[in-house]
């Protein structure tokens, strides 16, 4: 591992922050952190965390000497001066002298503390900084420093690679206790330049923030040279067993059984590398892969074990799907006795927590990370490749060994994650996958970002793919080029939409075009082709959407968008509402046909809506007709209110969420008696 301290990039970083009114010590703090956190190897997702001590003015134009340490809600990777809230560095120096303090007491004195009341509540690992003398205090958990002390002789082996330069700190869960024992061990060995928390990380120290980076830089090589130079023991792959079924068959199964009777869907975020599956095929994978986190802070985001299930053969897929539920019953069974053999030795009882798997190995296949978000799922899953990692390097030198259950529990039912417990109440469409095709423009991009606003995950999927690129990436969506009048194209964009997410609960079929043509005289070819886009395009998407919802097993929505062509036909629009007349009966054969699956099947009816379905020139065209001004033409309906694509998008989202709606017509048109559905 190499340095990337440059002095350039710090003085730029000096010069830049200076500008914000930030002084010398929070600009060069921000500027390593941002070192350590670019680097995986060292820090991951809010893990680690970093301090300086100086001085700040405060309101009565006192100096006081403050400690700057990572607030909660940051990355290293991207930390700005915010994320260093300013404590009181002398109140917290004085709780040395106490013998035991609460994470609530903890916490209460960090707050109270503060300079600025509103800064994010300081890392749990603030006392530990505090206790510390050095000017610059840099924590990781670096990869290579865990592979070296989690095995059952850790201890000797880092004794060994790091000499008198790091001291070792026996494990010890995160607080008060941890802070103070750091503090022991530093006094004992005031020359060493870090401390080695076993099976947790490592802190580095120094005067400056080069010093202390550099020394964290230099300590993990250290660890990284014992690695390479033992004899790796490759893990033992076991043999291959015959073809595969494709991720795009096998998520929706695996989504469906997590969902659970209590339908708590989640999001899956796939990973295959040659390391994964090496990991995952090892003939020792039951023990490795199932010993335990690499670091505790892990814990909390995927669970302390994963699930593996059996292989998924190409030809067997209904076989894969019943023995997996049973391996998801064999987990949740686990789980809840883990609960309950360590919840009876807590003072204060805890509450359980879900007993869903938040990482599933699949042997030929790769992992899958689980969470209540894609952006959660996504941390899982680097977790655990992470771990994959770290287990293998250090299977390589030993044997790979976690801190003990009791540990695993109190951190992943620690009193300050519990206390968070219930608080955040989600979106309303929070864990679902929703489908917009035609998504890039108009109705569907006004109802793709309805349902993100309503927490849901959005596959925008459009024929002007990059449209969909730029509307995705504004709204954090995923984009698909998709012609619903390709079958293939569909097959290929609904496999994509169940490789990102693991499944798909919300079709919104909008796709469509309007053709106009006199219905005595037009050619058969115009309608032929309205109807493959604006009948058969409904029919390829719902059948592609239905094959997913029917292999999860927890239900799903369809949702057409029909116009009011469909019941009321317009002069000269005979060829754009006749197929949407189909597809109105197609939405009602759905709901027949599937309401036996869960599945639900409504429309929506639009009309006159400022969209892309109707062009300024066709706008000007029909009020012109009407001797209408193109205001009144637009709000031609018993309200006299004009029509959005956001109203739209909104009735979409509702009967979304009207769960015992099923064959019903939406109209959203200001109100149109001719055009009322009966
Ligand atoms: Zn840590």
């Amino acid at each position: 591992m190499k340095s990337l301290w440059s002095d350039r990039d710090a003085e730029a970083a000096v010069t830049r922050w200076a500008e914000d009114g930030v002084g010398r010590d929070v600009a060069l703090r921000v500027y390593t952190s941002r070192l350590l956190g670019g680097d995986a190897r060292l820090v991951l997702h809010g893990g680690g965390n970093t301090s300086v001590k100086t001085t700040m003015t405060d309101i009565t134009g006192d100096e006081v000497d403050v400690l700057c340490i990572k607030g909660s809600g940051w990355d290293l990777g991207d930390i700005e001066p915010p994320g260093l809230p300013a404590v009181r560095l002398g109140p917290l120096r004085r709780l040395l002298e106490l013998d035991a303090l609460s994470d609530e007491d903890m916490v209460n004195v960090q707050r109270g503390n503060l300079l600025d009341s509103t800064a994010p509540n300081p890392s749990v690992e603030t006392l530990l900084h505090a206790f510390l003398p050095h000017k610059f205090v840099d924590h990781t958990h670096a990869d290579a420093v865990l592979a070296i002390s989690d095995q059952p002789d850790g201890e000797a082996i880092c004794a060994d690679v790091f000499g008198g330069r790091a001291a070792l700190v026996p494990y010890i869960m995160p607080g008060f206790a941890l802070a103070k024992k750091c503090a022991e061990v530093f006094a004992a060995n005031p020359a060493v330049e870090g401390l080695i928390l076993l099976k947790h990380g490592i802190f580095s120290m120094g005067e400056t923030a080069r010093e202390a980076y550099e020394r964290m830089i230099e300590l993990t090589t250290l660890a990284e040279k014992r690695l390479t130079s033992a004899r790796p023991r490759p893990i033992v792959t076991a043999p291959k067993s015959g073809d595969i079924a494709p991720v795009s068959r096998v998520a929706p199964i695996l989504r469906g059984l997590v969902a659970g009777d209590e339908s708590k869907r989640m999001i899956l975020d796939f990973r295959a590398t040659p390391e994964i599956l090496d990991f995952i095929g090892g003939a020792d994978a039951e023990r490795y892969a199932q010993a335990g986190p690499v670091t505790p802070d892990h814990v909390i985001r995927t669970k302390p074990k994963p699930l593996i299930v059996a292989a998924p053969p190409d030809g067997g897929i209904d076989g894969f799907a019943a023995e997996a539920a049973r391996a998801i019953g064999r987990f949740r069974a686990d789980y809840g006795a883990y609960f309950e053999r360590n919840n009876v030795r807590q003072a204060t009882p805890r509450i359980a927590l879900d007993p869903m798997p938040r990482v599933i190995m699949v042997p030929g296949l790769g992992l899958f990370g689980l969470g209540n978000s894609a952006k959660a799922a996504a941390v899982a899953a680097d977790l655990a490749e992470t771990t994959v990692r770290v287990v293998a390097q250090a299977e390589g030198i030993g044997t790979f060994e976690s801190i003990a259950e009791p540990d695993i529990f109190e951190i992943e039912y620690w009193s300050l994650e519990q206390a968070k417990l219930g608080k955040s109440a989600e979106k309303p469409l929070a864990r679902h996958v929703v489908a917009v095709t035609g998504g890039a423009s108009g109705i569907g991009r006004a109802t793709a970002r309805a349902f993100r606003a309503q927490g849901a995950e959005v596959a925008i999927l459009d024929r002007d793919e990059a449209a969909a690129r730029d509307e995705a990436a504004a709204i954090g969506a995923i984009a698909i080029a998709c012609d619903v009048t390709d079958a293939g194209s569909v097959a290929g964009a609904f496999d994509r939409i169940a490789e990102t997410f693991g499944g798909l609960d919300i079709l919104v079929s909008n796709a469509g075009a309007a053709w106009q043509g006199r219905i005595g005289e037009v050619d058969e070819l115009v309608l032929r082709e309205s109807f493959e886009l604006n009948f058969y395009g409904h029919q390829r998407a719902a059948q592609a959407a239905v094959r997913i919802m029917r292999a999860q097993g927890a239900g799903g929505v369809l949702l057409f968008n029909t116009s009011k062509q469909a019941i009321n036909p317009g002069a000269d629009f005979g060829p754009y509402g006749l197929p949407k007349a189909a597809t109105l009966f197609l939405m009602r054969q759905y709901a027949l046909d599937h309401g036996a699956d869960g599945i639900r099947s409504n429309a929506v009816n639009a009309d006159r809506i400022r969209s892309g379905l109707l062009t300024d020139e066709m706008i000007h065209t029909r009020s012109k007709a009407r001797g209408l001004s193109r205001s009144d033409y637009m709000a031609g309906n018993l309200l006299g209110r004009e029509v959005t694509a956001a109203d739209v998008a909104r009735a979409f989202v509702d009967l979304a969420l009207a769960e015992k709606t099923t064959g019903a017509v939406l109209t959203v048109d200001g109100g149109n008696i001719a055009a009322a559905p009966r």
